[in-house]
């Protein structure tokens, strides 16, 4: 068995200036504004935050976009930041959450498959550990579950976390010996559990990750689907300025 903590990668090269001047193209069309397009040639004042971004503002700060589309999204002109583009972002989660992932229906997602990849033939099955949990290692479990045994504990939480980490090497076991036996890929995974390891491939243009954003950082969102969420929502601000401000958690 091997545990992992989740993590995302932002895939698609951001230029987060270029973004921002095809919405402000796309927008001021509908109100034959062109000619107040205008792209700074001098930089701004950088925070160390926006460092980073430095090399793209060089070329060309989209000056007057900042004021425009500030604007759309306080009206709900929303349409428009259709027209930045797509951004494609791996996730590695556990099902549950890959599960409500799935559930934006105007994203685009590509998923390890449990009916073709095969955990079986003594390869280690890896999970994702929940992080509120205290025990977070292998080795941590292992010296939890001899004191657990031994001491009885009336720890509820280290009897929660006993219970979970046996459950995975339950699932690990039942699933090797199906294989083992014959049992295809597909017809084993019926006993593997939420907790498994997934990785998803998302793409959605940025009015969907908007919504995603709103929706899975919230206090209501389940807290593993936050502790993927809310760190990403910080990484778009800083890579895309403006289209993300007014999200917050
Ligand atoms: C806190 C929380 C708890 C949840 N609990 C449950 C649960 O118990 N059971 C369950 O089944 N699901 C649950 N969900 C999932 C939820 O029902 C949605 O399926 C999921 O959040 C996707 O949201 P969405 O449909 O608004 O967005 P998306 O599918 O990402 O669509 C984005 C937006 O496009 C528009 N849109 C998309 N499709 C349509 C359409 N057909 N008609 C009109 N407008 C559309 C809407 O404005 C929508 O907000 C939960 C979600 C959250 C955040």
């Amino acid at each position: 068995m091997i545990l992992i903590k989740p993590s995302f990668e932002i895939v698609t090269p951001i230029n987060g200036e270029e973004i921002l001047k095809h919405i402000e193209l796309a927008a001021r069309t509908c109100y034959k504004s062109e000619g107040k397009i205008k792209y700074g040639i001098l930089f701004p004042a950088l925070t160390e935050e926006d460092e980073h971004c430095k090399p793209q503002i060089e070329d060309g700060y989209a000056e007057s976009a900042r004021v425009l589309i500030p604007k759309l999204i306080e009206r709900g002109h929303f349409a428009m930041l259709e027209f930045g583009g797509m951004i494609h972002v791996k996730f590695i989660c556990d099902r549950g959450v890959s599960h409500e992932l799935v559930r934006h229906r105007l994203a685009s997602f590509a998923q390890e498959s449990t009916r073709f990849c095969n955990y079986g033939d003594d390869k280690d099955i890896t999970y994702i550990v929940p992080y509120w949990f205290k025990h977070q290692t292998i080795e941590d479990f292992l010296r939890l579950e001899s004191q657990y045994v031994f001491a009885d504990t009336n720890d509820k939480q280290e009897s929660i976390e006993i219970h979970w980490y046996e459950a995975m090497q339950t699932s690990e076991e039942c699933y090797q010996v199906m294989i083992l036996n014959g049992a295809s890929p597909q017809e084993a995974r019926s006993v593997l559990p939420n907790s498994l390891k997934t990785e998803i491939n998302m793409s959605c243009n940025l009015r969907e990750w908007r919504e995603v954003f709103k929706q899975r950082t919230a206090e209501a969102a389940h807290p593993q689907m936050r502790e993927l969420m809310r760190p990403l929502l910080d990484e778009f601000k800083k890579r895309i300025p403006i289209i993300f401000d007014d999200i917050n958690y």
